[in-house]
């Protein structure tokens, strides 16, 4: 169990910004901008690698909150961006799926 499904459960607090029965998002502890938000399937899915057929449903389902998610943040006619880390090369730090969704300010790219 991660951090992240103690978040879910309640365990420790985070700022909440949606859920639904398959999905949480909520505020970064750390932000890398005005707005960084982690919206993450409530399902624990180590990294996207261990993505199964099954979960097609689920990933479109989080797909489409981010544009609700980025809406409700007041970000999504300036713009943002979403990332997904994978293992140690993309810095994942937690093991649980979690898309970033990352806004407010100018983002550079490429990233580092
Ligand atoms: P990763 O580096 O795995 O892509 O991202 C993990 C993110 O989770 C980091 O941006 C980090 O700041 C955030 N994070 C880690 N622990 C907590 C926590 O306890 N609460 C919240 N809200 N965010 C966390």
């Amino acid at each position: 169990m991660t951090i992240f499904t103690k978040i879910i459960n309640r365990e420790i607090p985070a700022q909440i910004v949606y859920e639904d029965d398959r999905a949480l998002a909520f505020r970064d502890v750390n932000p890398q901008a005005p707005v960084h938000i982690l919206l993450i399937p409530k399902k624990e899915i180590p990294t996207l690698n261990d993505l199964e057929q099954a979960d097609t449903s689920l990933m479109g389902h989080l797909m489409t909150l981010v544009p609700k998610i980025a809406a409700d943040a007041g970000i999504a006619e300036k713009g943002y961006r979403t990332v997904i880390n994978t293992n140690a090369h993309a810095g994942q730090t937690v093991s649980h799926v979690h898309i970033h969704i990352i806004g407010g300010r100018a983002l550079s790219w490429p990233p580092g």
